[in-house]
């Protein structure tokens, strides 16, 4: 593998009241040992409302968690009732941000322009946007899931250069393996990411394809992370239902780790 620092991720998606996040942000730090951190990156995305909360835990624990949106409105200020804007984010040292996941394309409607939008005034804002993409069953069965990952990836990077790239990571989350507790096998996770990996290396040159980030996402827990993790395209973890119990997650640190 190039020399990538792994990235374990924990999306806790619409969980956790302030109380409780705190609660969940104190048993993960207290379960972290100071020198994970040197080998690999962790943060958590909790839901706005708990972003604050959580990053004071880990800050006065000085503890080296980073702390992520799960979304965000590409426009700087104004009429959008009910958004979120990069700055508030950035405000409250947000260093990462989910976009286009899967709930989002398949619930809110989000589409390809969107997430593009997205990614790009997050990097404008400094911060690092977490894309991800993934087929649906159907897509699978179909045959085509090659082609269709690998044109929600180049349409989630239009207009973006390769300096901006280099700052981007990239979630492969295969729609029919989130929350089913039906992962992807390690071979099939490594085809797409390394396909992913591929058409960014289109996009960008070898370099700045080598140097991101992809992680896997799906039913990914303590149990099947080894596997998933020793493949040479995968980077990482976006973790669902397992980041939402702190020994699990610590668990799936840990094997980022060997
Ligand atoms: C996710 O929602 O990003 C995810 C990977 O969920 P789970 O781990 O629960 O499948």
């Amino acid at each position: 593998m190039a020399s990538r620092r792994r990235l374990i991720a924990g999306n806790w998606k619409m969980n956790n009241t302030v109380p409780e996040a705190v609660v969940l942000a104190q048993e993960i730090s207290n379960n972290f040992e100071r020198d994970y951190s040197h080998r690999v990156d962790v943060a958590v995305l909790p839901p706005y409302v708990d972003l604050k909360p959580v990053t004071t835990v880990f800050e006065f624990d000085r503890v080296d968690i980073a702390v992520g949106a799960q979304n965000v409105y590409w426009q700087q200020a104004g009429a959008y009732t009910g958004e979120i804007s990069v700055a508030m984010l950035k405000d409250i040292r947000c260093e990462f941000c989910l976009v286009g996941h899967s709930e989002r394309r398949e619930l809110f409607g989000e589409t390809n322009e969107e997430v593009n939008l997205k990614a790009k005034a997050l990097i404008a804002g400094g911060i690092k946007p977490i894309v991800c993409v993934g087929e649906s069953l159907s897509m699978r069965d179909g045959g085509a899931y090659l082609d269709y990952v690998t044109a929600q990836v180049k349409a989630a990077f239009a207009g973006i250069d390769e300096a901006a790239a280099k700052e981007c990571v990239v979630a492969y989350e295969p729609v029919w393996a989130i929350g089913t507790g039906r992962t992807a096998t390690p071979e099939q996770a490594e085809e797409v990411c390394s396909a992913i990996r591929a058409q960014l290396s289109q996009m960008y040159g070898e370099e700045v394809s080598e140097a991101m980030r992809i992680l896997y996402g799906g039913s990914m827990n303590e149990g099947n992370a080894d596997l998933l993790l020793a493949m040479p395209n995968i980077d990482g973890g976006l973790i669902g239902g397992a980041s939402l119990k702190a020994k699990s997650f610590i668990e799936i640190v840990k094997a980022a780790l060997r």
